[in-house]
Formats: structure tokens, C-alpha cells, sequence
């Protein structure tokens, strides 16, 4: 509590003693002030020539706020009788009176008059600080102060010359301490002091030049008049100088140590008005400051404010500039936002044709895809009613030889399993391969992932049956949903009735070969009478040479040799007659064609000659074919007989046949064998080929039909047509071989 109750005080005296500072600096500055004014008291009119207390006050009240203004007056109340009292107290009393109402007036005047404290960088200000508070204030306030120093007779006995003296003086006071002491109360000396080192250094100049010219001006003592008066005016243009460099701070410093000079020097009764102020008129120091703090002060505030009209109209220019630039900046941002929007909505139409047109796509894609599904849908469906209801057995499997995953009925019957019994199991685990071959051939085919068609195997039922079947294969689906579908079709009664066909076939052919030879058969007869003869005919003649006493033993050697030959011609056509006799499997080797035309005309020689005909073979190129032997001499045969039939009534001299083999540009051999006989009549030239069909008495009809089949199973082909000078001419195509290394 103690501490809380002694705060307080502490802070009471504290704010006592600071509302007093101004006060009594007021006081401490009226002192001297006071004490400066006592020595410059004229000689002539005992007031002082330069008045600074009401100055003093004044400055004090302009500076402070009113209310401080009474502490301020009674601070200096007892400074002013003390420095006054010699002249007792009337006078000293009037004389702060004086300065009081000076300092009131003044300060209470410009307040009023210019809405606050005056501004020395304003024309108006100044006018109305100098009209007022320099002039007008100290001569209302001179007027009962000279009153009463008339009427005392202790000042000038003139009324006016009191009243002016204190006038002027007043006015000089206010003019050189006022404007120093607000400038440096505003801040402007912070403002040069921190301004650059030049004007700091301007400024310093300019200080030392005023003192020294100053120096010079008033502190010469003895100078003659003429040259004293003369340099009081040399401080003059440094004054402006410095006026117009350093706005109203530098002018009422400058002023103020100017007045300083003047009125310290004057004082010491040095300089042009040191005569003056010790007995000489009473005002020409007080006008000399007045004249030359007025139009300071003017030029100062006339400058300044031009300075700072230009400045303001250059800050204006600048705001503009600032604005103009803003603002072509803000044109510039809104063209170029006006573009990005044109961009932006040009690529937006773009988008949406880019959009519609995706979206078109994706439509016609949906579409597609619908269809594709629909049609993928459909293709299920048919599969699976193809799988179920299809006339061949199928099974699907994960691969060719994988576990099975679902067969059909169909493959149910064939193998004789039941569904549930063959899914998951593979065709290896269930035995349907006959053998090792045939599932090695399933997965040399199937193996991969293509298609394979009619593949033949041999594979086994569930009793164990052999079947003969051809399987078809493909893999259906992709990745992992891939499987292989294999297709079945029994062929097994296929295959046996193709075995008894090509049996019967070959029966037939055999058959109908055996009835050729049996026409030849007087012929053949008689081409083995010729040799036997012939080998009779050596023998007995052997047996006469050998029954003579000293038989020829070359001749008989001969006559063996002849045997011999004979012999082996006809073990020759009786080998011929055995082959064509013989019933083999096909064989097909490469053949001479010259050759198997030689041989077969070998066979046919007696019939041929028998029959009074003549052969002629043309012999083209070497040719090779590839054939059975047996089978293609047959045909020949069948050919030679046929024409040989056909030429049975042309006169001897037109019975002849011509046999010519060549090339063909198609590669193909031509073999053609033509008669003179009478020819095939236009209307049946398309039947002879056909069994059965026949025009001999004797004949059989499946002759040619024979030929035809054993033909085609040479990959070739053979047709007869009409000759134009007479006969026809049945023509074989064989395919012409040109060597294989394997064979
Ligand atoms: P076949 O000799 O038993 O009649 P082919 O099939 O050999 O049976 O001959 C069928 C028919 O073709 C003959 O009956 C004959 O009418 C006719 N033909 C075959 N070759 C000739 C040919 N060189 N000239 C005229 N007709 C022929």
C-alpha cells in the first residue's frame, strides 16, 4: 500500500515539474534576453534599441500550448523585476508588462489569425507574422508602456519617439528570434543534419562566412564610417544566399546570428551602429534589422512556397505520370486479358469441336463396341449351339494336349466317355491316341497357336476300338481365357471304303489290263514262236555240226549264242508279260518317257504287225516322269489297242500311228498317241471316257475310264480329240520331273 500511495506522488511531481520545463526555459532564455536589452540601452531615450524578451515570451507561447502560457509569464515575472529593479519598480513592472502583452498579442494574434502556430515556408503566414506579430503586437503593447515613460519623464520626452523606439526595437527582436526558434522547433534542423554531406557542408560554409564577414562587418572597431557603413551591407547577400539555399530554418538562423553579430557588436560599441546605440538616434539598428528580416523572411517563404508548388505540381506530375502509367498499364492488362479471354474462348470453341468430335467418336465407338458385342454375343451363341448341336465331335481343351474342358455330345458318342468323366483329364491320361506317333503329330501341329485342318490319326475309343479321324484345331480366345478347340470327324468307314474302292479299282485296272494282254494274247503267242523256232531252228543245226566227224567248232559256238539270245528275247517278253500280269502295289519311280513308249511297243510288236501297222515315235527331249511303270504302260497299251481297233477297216497303207512326246511351256509332258483311223463321233467324244461306254461288239467300256484314273492319280490329265486330216489323237499331260535328291 505504501507503494501504491507513493507512486503517485512521485508521478504528480514528475508531471509538475515537466509541465514547468517550458517555464522555466522561457525564464533562463527572458534572462538573457533581458540582460542583452539593458546593455543596449540608448543613451538618448533610455529604452533598449533591440527588445528580445517579448520575443523571448513569445516564441516560448508559440511553441507551447495556451495553456502553459500563464507558468511561462510567471516565470519570467520575477526574472524581469530582477534584471528591472534598478529602475525601480514601476518601470520594471511596465517593462515586463511591455514584453507580456508583446509576447500575448503576438503569439494569441497569429493563433487566431492563421488557425494555428505560423509556418516562415508560407507567403501569408509570414505577411501575417510580420504585420502582426512583429509590428502590429509590439504597438499596441507600446502604447501604455510609452504613456507611461512620457508621463514619468523617465523615458524619451517625445510620446512617439518612446512609443516607436519600443516599436522598432520589438520588431526587430520578434523578426530575429521567433522564425529561428519555431524552424528549429519543426524539425528542419534534424532534416539538414541528416541531409547530404554537400549541404551540410553548404550549410557550414555559409555559417562561417556570415561569422567571419559578420566578424568584419561590426567587431572592426575604428574603421572609418563611410567603410563601417559599407560593410554592415557586405553580410547581406550571404544572408539570401542563404535564405534561398536553406528555406526559412537557414534564414532565421542566419538572422538570428546576424542580429547576434549585430547586436553583440553594436553592444561592445563596435560596427557602423555602435554610435547610434550609445547616443545616436534610437532607430536606425532596430529599422537596419527590420529592413532586412522582412524581405528575408518574404523571399524565404516566397521561395519556399514556389519550391514546394513546384515540388507539389511535380509530385503531381509524377502521381499523373504514376497514373498515366498505371492506367496505360491497366489498358495494357485489359487488352491483354481481352486477348486471353479471345485465347481462351478461341481454344474453348476449339475444345468443344474437339469434344464434339471425341464425342462423335466415342458414340460411333460405343456403337461399334455394342455391335461388336452384340456380334461377339451372336458368334457365342452360334459357337456354343455349334459346339452342342454340331455333326462332328468337339472338344475344348486348355491346349492341344492339356485337360480337357468341355466336349460335345457328338465326341461323347465317338469315344464313348461321358462328360464329367473326361473333364480335367487330358487326351494323353484318357488313351485317345493310338500311338506315340499320333499324339506327337497333334502336337507338332497344335503345338504353337494356329490352325491346323484334317489332320489325320488313328485314335481309340473307350473299348479300345481304333478309329480313323480327322481332326481339325485352333486356339480361340486371347491371354489367359485362351483354349484350343479341336473339330473330329470319324472317317474311319470313310477310310475303309476308300481302301476297298482303290481295291476294287485296282482289281479292275488289273482285270482290264488282263483283257488287253488277252487280246494280245495271239500276238504275244506268236512273238515267243519266234524266238522258240529260232532256237529249235539252232539247235538242230548244233546237232548236224556236232554229228559231223570234225565239227566247226566256232559255228556250233555261234549257233549257242544264238540260242542264247533267242532265249533271253523271249524270257524277256514273258518277264514283260508276268509284270503287266502281276498284281502289285502302285510304285512310283522316275520314268523315261522314250523308254515306256520302247517298252510298251515292244509288248505290242506282233499285234502290230499282225495287224499291218505302222508305229512312228518322235522322240522329243529326254523326258522324265515320275509314275508306276506297270500302271502308265497300261495306258499306252489300252491307246495303241484302241487305235489299232480303229484302224481295223482303213486300207494297210493308212493303218499308223504316230507317238510324239514334247514339252510343254507349262511344264507339263505331252504325250500323244494318234491314229488314222476314222475318228470318235463329235457327239461321244465327250463319253469315252465314261465306263461302260463302248462301240465294239466285244468290247468292255472302261478302258479309257481306267486310263483317266490312273492319269489323275499321276496328277496329270488326258483327252482325245478329232484330227483333222482323219483319226484322233489322245493326248496324256504328265507333270515333267526334273530329279529329286531324295529319291
Ligand atoms: P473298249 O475298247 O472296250 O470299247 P475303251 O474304253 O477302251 O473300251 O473305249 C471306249 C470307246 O472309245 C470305244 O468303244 C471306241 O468307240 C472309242 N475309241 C477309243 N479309242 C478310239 C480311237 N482311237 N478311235 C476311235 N474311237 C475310239
Amino acid at each position: 500500500m505504501e507503494f501504491s500511495s507513493a507512486q503517485p506522488k512521485g508521478a504528480i511531481g514528475k508531471a509538475s515539474l515537466r509541465s514547468w520545463t517550458p517555464a522555466l526555459w522561457s525564464a533562463a532564455c527572458y534572462w538573457v534576453a533581458a540582460q542583452l536589452a539593458s546593455m543596449l540601452v540608448n543613451a538618448a531615450v533610455p529604452l533598449p534599441q533591440f527588445r528580445p524578451g517579448g520575443a523571448v515570451l513569445m516564441a516560448a507561447m508559440l511553441l507551447n500550448p495556451a495553456r502553459a502560457w500563464f507558468s511561462i509569464l510567471l516565470a519570467a515575472l520575477p526574472v524581469s523585476l530582477l534584471v528591472q529593479w534598478h529602475h525601480g519598480l514601476p518601470l520594471a513592472l511596465a517593462w515586463f508588462s511591455g514584453d507580456a502583452s508583446v509576447a500575448v498579442l503576438g503569439a494569441a494574434g497569429a493563433l487566431w489569425l492563421l488557425r494555428g502556430p505560423p509556418r516562415f515556408d508560407l507567403l501569408h503566414h509570414v505577411l501575417v507574422f510580420a504585420c502582426w506579430c512583429a509590428f502590429a503586437a509590439p504597438a499596441l503593447a507600446a502604447l501604455p508602456e510609452a504613456a507611461m515613460l512620457s508621463a514619468t519623464g523617465i523615458g524619451p520626452p517625445s510620446f512617439w519617439q518612446a512609443w516607436s523606439a519600443r516599436v522598432f526595437g520589438g520588431a526587430a527582436a520578434v523578426l530575429a528570434i521567433v522564425p529561428p526558434a519555431m524552424g528549429l522547433r519543426s524539425g528542419a534542423l534534424a532534416r539538414l543534419l541528416q541531409d547530404r554531406p554537400q549541404r551540410q557542408f553548404e550549410a557550414g560554409l555559409a555559417a562561417i562566412a556570415i561569422a567571419v564577414l559578420g566578424g568584419c562587418a561590426f567587431v572592426s572597431k575604428g574603421a572609418p564610417a563611410h567603410l563601417s557603413a559599407l560593410l554592415g551591407y557586405a553580410p547581406l547577400p550571404l544572408l539570401f544566399w542563404v535564405a534561398l539555399r536553406f528555406g526559412s530554418l537557414g534564414a532565421g538562423l542566419a538572422m538570428f546570428v546576424f542580429a547576434a553579430l549585430v547586436v553583440a557588436s553594436t553592444a561592445a560599441g563596435s560596427g557602423p551602429f555602435a554610435s547610434d546605440a550609445m547616443g545616436g538616434a534610437p532607430l536606425p539598428l532596430p529599422l537596419f534589422l527590420d529592413a532586412v528580416a522582412v524581405p528575408m523572411l518574404l523571399l524565404t517563404a516566397l521561395t519556399q512556397e514556389r519550391r514546394g508548388t513546384l515540388a507539389s505540381l511535380r509530385q503531381e506530375q509524377e502521381k499523373l505520370g504514376i497514373a498515366l502509367a498505371s492506367e496505360r498499364r491497366r489498358a495494357e492488362r485489359l487488352a491483354r486479358e481481352r486477348r486471353a479471354r479471345a485465347e481462351v474462348e478461341q481454344c474453348v470453341a476449339q475444345r468443344t469441336v474437339e469434344l464434339r468430335r471425341a464425342n462423335e467418336v466415342l458414340r460411333s465407338e460405343i456403337a461399334a463396341r455394342r455391335k461388336a458385342l452384340e456380334a461377339e454375343r451372336a458368334a457365342a451363341l452360334r459357337f456354343s449351339n455349334l459346339f452342342r448341336l454340331g455333326p462332328d465331335a468337339m472338344a475344348l481343351g486348355a491346349s492341344a494336349d492339356g485337360p480337357l474342358v468341355d466336349v460335345n455330345d457328338r465326341w461323347q458318342q465317338l469315344f464313348g466317355y461321358g462328360r464329367d468323366e473326361v473333364i480335367g483329364r487330358s487326351p494323353g491320361q484318357l488313351g485317345l491316341y493310338a500311338g506315340p506317333d499320333d499324339s506327337a503329330k497333334v502336337l507338332a501341329c497344335f503345338g504353337g497357336q494356329g490352325a491346323t485342318r484334317d489332320l489325320e490319326l488313328r485314335m481309340r475309343d473307350r473299348q479300345g476300338r481304333e478309329l480313323q479321324v480327322l481332326m481339325s484345331g485352333v486356339s480361340i480366345g486371347a491371354g489367359n481365357e485362351c483354349c484350343f478347340l479341336a473339330i473330329m470327324r470319324d472317317v474311319t468307314e470313310q477310310r475303309r471304303a476308300e481302301a476297298e474302292l482303290r481295291r476294287q479299282r485296282e482289281q479292275l485296272t488289273h482285270l482290264s489290263r488282263v483283257v488287253v494282254l488277252g487280246e494280245l494274247s495271239g500276238a504275244l503267242a506268236h512273238e515267243l514262236n519266234q524266238p522258240l523256232a529260232a532256237i529249235l531252228a539252232n539247235a538242230q543245226a548244233g546237232r548236224r555240226f556236232l554229228s559231223q566227224p570234225c565239227p566247226d567248232m566256232g559255228e556250233i559256238h555261234d549257233i549257242l549264242d544264238d540260242i542264247v539270245e533267242e532265249d533271253k528275247r523271249a524270257g524277256e517278253v514273258i518277264r514283260r508279260l508276268r509284270a503287266l500280269f502281276k498284281k502289285e502295289e502302285t510304285v512310283k519311280k522316275p520314268l523315261a518317257v522314250a523308254d515306256l513308249v520302247r517298252d510298251t511297243l515292244q509288248l505290242t510288236h506282233g499285234n502290230l504287225v499282225e495287224r499291218n501297222v505302222a508305229v512312228e515315235f518322235a522322240a522329243g527331249p529326254p523326258l522324265m516322269v515320275r509314275g508306276d511303270r506297270i500302271q502308265l504302260q497300261q495306258v499306252l497299251l489300252n491307246l495303241v489297242v484302241n487305235a489299232c481297233d480303229a484302224m481295223r477297216l482303213a486300207p494297210p497303207e493308212r493303218r499308223r500311228i504316230c507317238i510324239a512326246n514334247a514339252l510343254r511351256a507349262d511344264g507339263q509332258v505331252a504325250l500323244t498317241v494318234s491314229d488314222c483311223g476314222p475318228g470318235i463321233a463329235p457327239d461321244m467324244i465327250g463319253k469315252v471316257f465314261d465306263p461302260f461306254f463302248t462301240t465294239k461288239t466285244e468290247g468292255l467300256g472302261f478302258g479309257l475310264s481306267i486310263c483317266r484314273a490312273i492319269i489323275s492319280q499321276h496328277g496329270g490329265t488326258i483327252e482325245a480329240r478329232n484330227l483333222a486330216q482323219g483319226g484322233c489323237a489322245f493326248c496324256i499331260s504328265l507333270p515333267v520331273y526334273f530329279g529329286d535328291k531324295h529319291e
